[in-house]
């Protein structure tokens, strides 16, 4: 079967991909003239951290979650499976305590336990919560992966093509064109998020450490060599623009709370990107005559997209029996 996938963000690449391992002819459209320089994905943290998500999300991500971290180290290098550290400052002790009470599959660590898992953290926090069996990616590296693994079964990717769903080539299209594609949906809605890159030679992560803050869920990334992603905010805004200054504001001002070193840190990048997101917050995967749609990952892109792309290929070339992970996923998604 030829499958026409429109958009190289990590809906379509990890689409098109599991449409090939199942031996679909598959092309590629992305509009961009290079992998993603058009695509929210490429501004993602690259967490595949189910559990903590959990604290303000629903149980099938959890479920979505799991499936991601069994699928992304047998599609792409660069796996890190090390847990997420999540620390609170003293005088939010209750945020911690608020946290804990809405996820699960954590350790509670104190001061020592801490500096066990990230030394340079050591005497900063008194109390924490360690997700081990949590993993995290490089998103730009893993989305060149999944095109790379696509060309090598065989599967075509084409730059600066700006298709749409009705006149693309194909036996079946997949509609993975992201926020791109919200005139074929009347509840898609934007959320956006603005992130800095930035370099330090004295700080050393060895995983994702979350700072508990007032105002946004902030993270910091490693991303080897001393890079760390410093992420995100959340902001009910389809406005697509550079990230303002009092979100840089907010997202320095949490890195430096979390180490002051961050304060010295080169600021290599700022970026801001639009989330779709539907009104539930979950993914959805729907068929529509010869067009399958798959949109809305929102602040789960590299979490929900391995679920989202068996539902894409079940949907798209018969899926394989009622009891069978992924028609159950399919369902969820
Ligand atoms: C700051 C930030 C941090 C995030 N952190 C995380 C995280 O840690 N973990 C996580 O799981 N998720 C995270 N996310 C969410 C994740 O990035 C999104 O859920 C995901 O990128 C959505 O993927 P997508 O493939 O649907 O859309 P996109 O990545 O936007 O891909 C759509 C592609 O379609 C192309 N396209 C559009 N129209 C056309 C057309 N007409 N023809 C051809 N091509 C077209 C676009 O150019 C684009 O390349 C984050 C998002 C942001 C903004």
């Amino acid at each position: 079967m030829r499958v026409t996938v429109l958009g190289a963000g990590v809906a379509g690449l990890t689409a098109a991909l599991e449409l090939a391992r199942r031996g679909a002819a598959v092309t590629v459209l992305e509009r961009g003239d290079r992998l993603g320089a058009l695509a929210c994905s490429w501004s993602a943290g690259g967490m595949l951290a189910p559990w903590c998500e959990r604290e303000s999300a629903d149980e099938a991500v959890v479920r979505g979650g799991e499936t991601a971290l069994r699928w992304w180290p047998e599609a792409v290098d660069g796996v890190t499976r090390a847990g997420t550290l999540v620390v609170a400052p003293a005088r939010d002790h209750a945020e911690l305590a608020r946290f804990a009470r809405r996820t699960r599959e954590f350790e509670t660590v104190d001061g020592d336990a801490i500096a066990a898992l990230e030394p340079d953290l050591a005497g900063r926090f008194r109390s924490g919560l360690f997700f081990p069996r949590e993993a995290h990616l490089d998103p730009r590296a893993a989305l060149a992966g999944l095109a790379a693994r696509l060309i090598a079964l065989g599967g075509e990717l084409r730059y600066g093509v700006e298709a749409s769903p009705e006149e693309a080539d194909g036996d079946a299209v997949v509609d993975a064109r992201g926020f791109a594609a919200r005139a074929a949906f009347d509840d898609l809605r934007g959320v956006r998020g603005e992130m800095l890159v930035v370099r330090t030679g004295e700080i050393a992560f060895a995983r994702p450490v979350r700072l508990l803050h007032p105002r946004i869920p902030f993270y910091v990334v490693p991303r080897g060599d001393g890079v760390f992603m410093l992420g995100a905010t959340m902001i009910e805004s389809a406005e697509r623009r550079g990230p303002v200054v009092r979100s840089v504001a907010d997202l320095l001002n949490a890195a430096f709370a979390l180490h002051p070193a961050f304060g010295e840190a080169e600021i290599l990048e700022t970026r801001a990107d639009v989330r779709p997101a539907f009104p539930d917050n979950l993914p959805r995967v729907e068929s529509r005559g010869r067009v399958t749609y798959v949109n809305g990952l929102y602040r789960h892109g590299f979490l929900l997209s391995p679920a989202c792309a068996r539902a894409v290929a079940d949907a798209v070339l018969g899926h394989e029996g009622s009891g069978h992970e992924a028609d159950r996923e399919r369902r969820r998604a």
